[in-house]
């Protein structure tokens, strides 16, 4: 095969996007995802609908592309490590073990003498009885969690026994930070310190789901460089290849923590397609596939703002759009509550 063909697995809007960018590249994207209904079908030039279980169907996938990559971090181990066999995956299944797993996750930050909120492993409900120092706090599942799936805010240890917790899945228990911003970091790193990394995003959430992120971020200097800062490092030291997220907390006393690692291009990066020189899709294109690395440049300041559920109907209606107001469908066939439906994006 001469020309490139970029395999993706996963389906969902940020599959759409990085489609979208390969387009753009001449890069021809197949998508694999287990979802009949996955929105980037319409946007990829390929579509294999199949579960991340079955071989025969992967390899089939892996047939027609040169290399692999992922839009969503819960792709079964096996599944990327098998893959990885005959054509390269990118970032590394071994990095996306790390990141899915919340609590390898963290000490692994924690060893790079990096803050994190103050955790604890919860194997079985007993534990919970000894961890009134971690409280108030939040049981997350160590794996499979996202937009707040699998997460038990818990004040007192009352709460343990109302709460219909399934104590089949193991937890990591958080301490609550008592938090005065979230912002997110999101690099692209193509090799030993060749990188581009995107300024500090400020963002918004409400029930555990991001609504709203914003350039520039309102922080000192100081959380703007450490952010950065502990952002190439994490990149450097899981020698990382694509777009990656770090997502950070801030206390009121102005102290930086990391909240998670997303090993993938990331929900606060999409105001970077309207706002950037390069998108955060276009640079992990760019990176997985050893494309030409371009110097970033930001071109506006910006804000992004989630359209959740029925909040999409109204734009779906009526498309009086501003010269600065960018509206993105992730065309997903049902509107469900908490769900993603698209974004609007409006430059400053
Ligand atoms: P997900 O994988 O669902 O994104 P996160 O761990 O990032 O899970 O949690 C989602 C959101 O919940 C965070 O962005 C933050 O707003 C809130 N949150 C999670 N953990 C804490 C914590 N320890 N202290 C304060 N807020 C938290
Ligand atoms: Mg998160």
């Amino acid at each position: 095969m001469s020309e490139t063909i970029l395999g993706i697995l996963g389906g969902g809007q940020l599959g759409s996007m990085l489609s979208m960018a390969a387009k753009k590249l001449n890069i021809k994207t197949v998508i694999y995802s287990d979802d009949q209904d996955a929105p980037a079908q319409n946007f990829c030039d390929e579509f294999i609908f199949g579960s991340y279980k079955d071989n025969n169907q992967i390899l089939d996938f892996v047939k027609k592309v040169n290399v692999i990559t992922y839009e969503f971090e819960n792709i079964p181990f096996d599944t990327l490590n098998e893959i990885n066999k005959s054509k390269t995956v990118l970032p590394k299944p071994s990095v996306n073990r790390l990141i899915q797993h919340r609590l390898a996750e963290k000490d692994f930050v924690n060893k790079l003498n990096i803050r994190t909120t103050r955790y604890v492993s919860v194997e079985k409900k007993s534990d919970l009885n000894s961890l009134g120092d971690f409280l108030p706090g939040i049981l997350k599942t160590t794996t499979m969690g996202y937009d707040g799936k699998g997460q038990y805010p818990i004040k007192n240890l009352n709460d343990i026994n109302n709460l219909k917790i399934d104590f089949s899945k193991e937890y990591v228990l958080e301490k609550l930070v008592k938090l005065k911003k979230e912002i997110s970091v999101i690099i692209t790193r193509f090799s030993n310190n060749k990188y581009e990394i995107y300024e500090p995003i400020e963002n918004t959430h409400k029930d555990q789901i991001l609504r709203k992120s914003k350039i520039p971020a309102d922080i000192n200097n100081k959380l703007f460089e450490q952010s950065k800062k502990w952002s190439i490092q994490i990149s450097e030291e899981l020698k990382y290849i694509g777009t990656l997220c770090v997502e950070f907390f801030i206390d009121r006393n102005d102290n930086l923590y990391v909240n998670e690692i997303a090993p993938r291009v990331h929900n606060s990066g999409h105001l970077t397609i309207n706002a950037f020189n390069v998108s955060q899709f276009e640079n992990h294109v760019r990176a997985v596939c050893s494309l030409e690395q371009i110097p970033l440049k930001k071109l506006h300041n910006a804000e992004m703002i989630n359209l959740i559920g029925e909040q999409i109907s109204a734009y779906r209606e009526s498309l009086n759009l501003e010269e600065n107001q960018f509206f993105f469908d992730y065309h997903k066939k049902e509107i469900k509550d908490k769900r993603k439906m698209g974004h609007l994006t409006i430059l400053r």
